[in-house]
């Protein structure tokens, strides 16, 4: 029997951290699979330019930071304005910045504590009570195995990732009964700006050994497309050439 899945054609997904990376590639699938996304960053003219490109009655660009909670609320409204609904919430935006416990300055240090666990916890406030308003929809978190098991070079980073597994874990528990499926996407290192000059070089033959975007990306549609009577609560996720 073929496997069954559910079609996520004009669904509304909103999703920060769309400028770059895993973001931008998880924009420009769902898409492609008919939904229609409400995409944030800081960078404007990266997201305009997304819309541009994927057509704006695709795409809704909305400048934020997500560690602004009016700002979640913001990205949220324009789903509901722009498209009439909401049906998913992917919180991804994050920054990397490896080194040991003291190496680096304090504001650096809370900008990425602040970005990437307090900005994921804005994100799904701002969009649960459409969810729940709605009779269900879904939480997708871009995590990282960072979260799953410490590493040297990143405990705070670490700390942010593990941070989200928490929260992914207990919304589940919390959702579940409205409807609202929650998952953790955990992947090891993806080829993508994130981290370079902050742990990472450009041009590193290493990086070739990684995951690309793109496989997230079709992480996070295969979440969605799921039928509703499954839920995928951690999905970890390396390349062949990555050692777990
Ligand atoms: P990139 O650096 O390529 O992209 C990061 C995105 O986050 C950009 O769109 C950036 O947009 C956005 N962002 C950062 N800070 C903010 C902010 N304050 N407000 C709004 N948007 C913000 O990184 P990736 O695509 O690789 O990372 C995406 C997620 O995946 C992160 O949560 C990261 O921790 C996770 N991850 C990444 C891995 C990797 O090796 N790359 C591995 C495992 C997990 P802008 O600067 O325009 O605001």
């Amino acid at each position: 029997m073929p496997a069954e899945t559910r079609s996520i054609t004009d669904t509304v997904v909103a999703l920060t951290g769309a400028s770059a990376g895993i973001g931008n590639a998880t924009a420009r699938l769902l898409v492609e699979e008919g939904a229609k996304v409400v995409v944030g960053a800081r960078r404007s003219e990266r997201l305009e330019q997304l819309e541009q490109e994927l057509g704006a009655e695709n795409v809704a660009a909305v400048t934020m930071d997500v560690r602004s909670p009016e700002d979640n609320r913001r990205l949220v409204a324009t789903a509901i304005e722009r498209f009439g609904r909401l049906d998913s919430i992917v919180p991804n935006a994050g920054i990397g910045l490896y080194g040991g416990i003291t190496d680096h300055d304090d504001e650096h240090v809370a900008e990425m504590m602040e970005t990437n666990y307090a900005g994921t916890v804005w994100s799904v406030r701002a969009a649960v009570p459409h969810l729940r308003d709605a009779g269900g929809g879904d939480v997708v978190i871009v995590s990282s195995v960072a979260g799953l098991r410490g590493g040297a070079d990143e405990a705070v980073y670490a700390g942010t990732k593990f941070a989200q597994i928490g929260l992914a874990g207990s919304l589940d528990r919390e959702l579940r009964e409205h409807g609202i499926r929650v998952t953790a996407i955990c992947p090891a290192g993806v080829h993508t700006e994130f981290a370079m000059g902050t742990g990472r070089t450009e041009g590193s033959p290493e990086l070739e050994t990684y995951l690309r975007p793109e496989d997230v990306a079709h992480a996070v549609v295969t979440v969605l497309r799921q039928p509703r009577r499954v839920r995928t609560t951690l999905w970890a996720m390396w390349s062949m050439g990555q050692g777990s």
